[in-house]
């Protein structure tokens, strides 16, 4: 094994430019096809020279020889050894098996927001398996897991558990077995490499220097279970907490992040104009919702275009217009609808306020009269999802001495939403991407896209970056 050193290192040195672009295929080879654990050890010691190389060239990274000082196995200071350590668990061929077994049970038995009885089912399993004790349920079918002292500090990861009403069309072994519910946004992935990482931090739990939680909750897409986790006391005592997401834009288990505003609040809004039914052919006998709806429609595309900064970046969408049936006949009603993002909270209430303003007015210049409904009872108003700086450093630095410099980027703000706004709003918090795509495989598609699909092989990589963030957290307490 040691002849190979400078053979794997030497390749390295040359070809890291190209890192990014064939770490995939490198991983691929290494996690799918390899024969023995001894081409793990390759690896790893490929992983290690370049994490080497970073160490001495920055000040700001553990250097080398704060690692030397550092006991090898105790992890007080973290060094390569440690990163090595945690690489190793993860991708022993009967964790990656494992890990792609549980994630493919739940892609083939997806269920949608508040409904993840059989899922929530499948981790406490796992979770009683490794002895890992939990309190359940929170917010119906969340799981609040704790691995560690038992005492400060405390530190949270969070999966989300939920499905979409999508009709899967990939064609695969493990398609989903419930017609019109799919995994298509990535969450079966969130939860294999959450109890993925817990698995990790069990097997190292007499290292840890605090307490590290895991969160499983229900009802991302558009149900906020996130508000109900935290009613429900999932951050109780928690100072920082971290989650990812699989992005189809990065390649196998390249990790992205940003300071600051990372992904959008997002809200939705439903008008109802109202006029009164008549004739088409005496229009002056009747109040026509549909021109009143339209006008409407034009106007609100002014909030954006000549009212808002055009450096602070918003939208506002209107995706539904329904009102009549009879082509001749101007109808009662229209119901028009669509969302709305921003990047900060007064930008958000800012384009709510005026949302409502326009449609309502511009309802009354056509006689109308016109009602606006946020759903603010349903919860569906998410903030801004905003990156502690000082979070976003850890996840950066995790990534970088973890999987090498080329495996980590910055990436740009994306007008998405998440609920993981809400935890971030209540405590410093780091959101981080995490890449599935695959050309060669076909993991190329959007999440809610009918043909989404991952690449398998991030897995064990996710629980990796996960089980580092919490135990480098615990110790350097950032
Ligand atoms: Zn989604
Ligand atoms: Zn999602």
């Amino acid at each position: 094994m040691n002849s190979l050193k400078p053979y794997v290192l030497f390749l390295f040195l040359i070809f890291i430019p190209f890192l990014a672009n064939n770490f995939v295929v490198f991983v691929n080879s290494v996690t799918s096809s390899s024969s023995s654990d001894n081409e793990y050890t390759t690896f790893f010691d490929a992983i290690t020279s370049i994490n080497s190389k970073a160490s001495s060239m920055s000040d700001k990274n553990q250097s080398s020889s704060s690692a030397s000082r550092a006991s090898s196995s105790s992890c007080e200071v973290w060094e390569v050894n440690c990163s090595k350590a945690v690489l190793g668990l993860a991708l022993k061929r009967e964790n990656v098996e494992w890990i792609k077994v549980l994630r493919r049970k739940i892609h083939e038995n997806p269920e949608l927001a508040f409904e993840e009885y059989e899922t929530s089912k499948l981790i406490r399993a796992e979770l009683d398996r490794m002895e890992i004790e939990y309190r359940y349920p929170l917010a119906k079918t969340g799981i609040r897991a704790w691995i560690g002292t038992g005492g400060p500090p405390f530190v949270a990861i969070r999966a989300d558990m939920d499905a979409l009403p999508i009709q899967e069309a990939v064609e695969w072994e493990h398609k989903s077995k419930v017609p019109g519910k799919m995994h298509a946004c990535g969450h079966d992935a969130h939860v294999a490499m959450l109890v993925g990482a817990a698995k990790i931090l069990k097997n190292r739990e007499h290292l840890l220097k605090g307490t590290v939680v895991l969160l499983f909750q229900p009802a991302e897409e558009a149900g906020n279970g996130a508000k109900g986790m935290i009613r429900d006391g999932a951050l109780e005592n928690v100072e920082a907490i971290f989650a990812v997401h699989v992005s189809h834009e990065h390649p196998t288990a390249i990790i992205g992040s940003r300071p600051g505003p990372l992904l959008a609040g997002c809200g939705f809004f439903r008008a109802v104009i109202s006029g009164k039914k008549g004739l088409a052919a005496n229009p002056h006998h009747s109040v026509d919702p549909i021109l009143a709806a339209s006008s409407a429609i034009i106007s609100l595309q002014g909030i954006v275009s000549r009212e808002s900064n055009p450096l602070d970046s918003q939208v506002v969408s209107v995706t539904s217009f329904n009102g009549g049936s009879d082509l001749d006949m101007i109808p009662d009603t229209v119901v028009i609808g669509g969302t709305f993002r921003a990047f900060s909270n007064s930008s958000f209430y800012n384009l709510l306020q005026r949302i409502e303003e326009v449609i309502v007015e511009q309802a009354s210049v056509f006689r109308c009269s016109a009602m606006v409904d946020f759903f603010e009872k349903e919860y569906t108003i998410y903030p801004p999802t905003v990156n502690d700086d000082r979070m976003y450093e850890h996840v950066k630095k995790v990534a970088t001495d973890l999987l090498g410099p080329p495996n980590f980027r910055v990436v740009p703000p994306m007008m998405g939403a998440e609920d993981f706004s809400f935890y971030s709003e209540a405590v410093p918090a780091a959101f981080y991407y995490i890449g599935v795509r695959n050309e060669t495989f076909g993991s190329t598609h959007t999440v809610h896209s009918p043909y989404f699909m991952i690449d398998e092989d991030v897995l064990p990589f996710g629980a990796s970056v996960h089980a580092t963030i919490a135990e480098r957290y615990l110790i350097e307490h950032v």
